[in-house]
């Protein structure tokens, strides 16, 4: 079972994957695309800045009793996203560092009792605040590999992926999910509805993709 510290380790390192991962990137290429369709990697880290905006959201909440939702709508967030692929490289790095930043501070003011106070997720899903070290987590982890600057799955901390397969099957059901073989890397990006290969099922065949997640 991960904890608390480890979690945040992990929000740590994956924010540092992404930064290292777009550190180096032009205009061009920064503007090319990820491999999340339709989405260029200024996508992704526009994404990833407002997503570390709505988080820090749900830690005012939990520090201040104040329900504040992560977005104020389905349409904002997306306008958003629209909005930040927009920006010159340098801003929008800058944005992704920023937010990550604030949520970082944000975080460390919590007290234990204000990490189990309830907040809503974008989903709507009612979460201890405590859950949203992990929340952030996948994002910057599996987005960072999104990015397609070379990145990829078995580069991520293996304890890390092993709660990500558990956190994926239970979300999606383990009766839809089959059991498959294939390397812990490929299984996770498998189940994450991610590019994979060598993944096969009881059988032998190949594993037919799943839908994409996250
Ligand atoms: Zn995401």
């Amino acid at each position: 079972m991960r904890t608390s510290q480890t979690t945040r380790a992990w929000v740590a390192e994956g924010t540092e994957l992404c930064h290292k991962a777009v550190a180096g990137l032009d205009e061009a290429s920064y503007s090319a695309p990820s491999s999340l369709p339709g989405w260029t990697r200024k996508h992704v880290v526009a994404h990833l800045a407002a997503n570390a905006r709505a988080l820090s959201n749900l830690m005012h909440w939990a520090h201040t009793g104040k329900p504040t939702a992560m977005y104020s709508s389905p349409e904002q967030r997306l306008a958003d996203i629209e909005s930040g692929a927009r920006l010159p490289a340098s801003w929008l790095t800058s944005w992704f560092e920023g937010s990550a930043q604030l949520l970082t501070y944000a975080m460390a003011a919590l007290t234990e009792e204000q990490w189990r106070a309830p907040v809503v997720t974008a989903q709507g899903r009612t979460v201890p605040a405590s859950e949203v070290p992990w929340m952030r987590t996948r994002e910057v982890m599996v987005h960072a590999v999104d990015l397609d600057t070379g990145i990829r799955f078995a580069d991520l901390p293996e304890e890390f992926l092993a709660e990500l397969r558990h956190d994926i099957v239970g979300k999606r059901g383990s009766d839809t999910v089959p059991t498959v073989r294939g390397s812990s890397a490929d299984i996770t990006a498998y189940l994450a509805g991610r590019p994979y290969t060598g993944v096969t099922t009881g059988d032998g065949s190949p594993a037919e993709p799943l839908t994409p997640w996250l």
